[in-house]
């Protein structure tokens, strides 16, 4: 998540100006939604030659990866995947000027994904938060090299209606299309600020599914995401995640484009 507290985001056609301050749709409007959705499951069954299959999961910005996929990221370390998390940008823009403000988010990233028992160092590509759209070829190759031998992507979805997400979204669809994938490697799509502002009837159902993440995971995400203490609290400035947005996050199921 970053920056565009208390002023418009410049978004895709689909979505309106909105910031997350905005009342935006709350989470008793999606609950209909999320039970119709058909359940998504990891390609497990059909990877039995590989002992240790690779997720990768990228972020725009610290704490995206959490929100979206912390607790899928959580029941896959306990099933074995070997889970890689990259984050594109270091998120300092979510407080322009605030000092330090980037190496704190990177160690809330990296102790996140810690309690959620990734067990590799997260990868920070260091790319200009709010300028993504601008390094999408550069984003894209070193992804690519990242990706190989992926038996499954999870990354931002692209009409999620924040600019970095989007080029962010678009520039991991092109490294996938070039990367070498395990067989039937998925590749899923989550959204963030698209909770807030989209209203259910605006999503399409054909290529959503929903994981059913076990309890463990779910009480490990809320964990994870109270380490974001620079989005959750006004300790650099205003708050960035207000309890609103964060209601989006406590689900028992966590939805993918795919
Ligand atoms: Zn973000």
């Amino acid at each position: 998540m970053s920056p565009q507290i208390n002023r418009h985001v410049s978004a895709p056609p689909t979505s309106p100006p909105f910031t997350s301050h905005d009342i935006g749709t709350t989470e008793a409007h999606w609950d209909c939604y999320l039970d119709a959705l058909p359940p998504l499951f990891p390609p497990t069954l059909t990877i039995t030659t590989l002992s240790s299959p690779r997720a990768v999961v990228v972020a725009p910005h610290p704490d995206d990866e959490v929100l979206g996929a912390g607790a899928t990221m959580f029941d896959l370390c306990r099933a074995g995947w070997d889970v890689r998390v990259v984050v594109v940008s270091d998120g300092d823009n979510s407080h322009p000027g605030a000092e330090g403000l980037g190496h704190q988010r990177q160690l809330e990233s990296s102790q996140a994904a810690a309690w959620l028992g990734v067990t590799h160092p997260v990868q920070f590509l260091g790319f200009s938060d709010g300028n993504l759209p601008g390094h999408r070829q550069e984003i894209s190759a070193q992804l690519l090299d990242i990706l190989d031998g992926s038996a499954l992507v999870i990354g931002p979805w692209r009409n999620d209606g924040h600019p970095d997400h989007a080029a962010t979204a678009m520039a991991l669809e092109h490294a996938c299309a070039c990367a070498i994938l395990a067989p039937e490697a998925c590749v899923w799509q989550y959204a963030i600020w698209a909770w807030h502002w989209a209203r259910p009837s605006d999503f399409a159902l054909e290529r959503t599914g929903a994981v059913d993440v076990s309890q463990a995971a779910q009480h490990a995400k809320q964990q994870a995401i109270e380490m974001f203490q620079s989005q959750i609290t006004d300790h650099f400035g205003a708050t960035i995640l207000p309890p609103a947005v964060l209601s989006h996050f406590r689900r028992s199921r966590e939805v993918f484009w795919c």
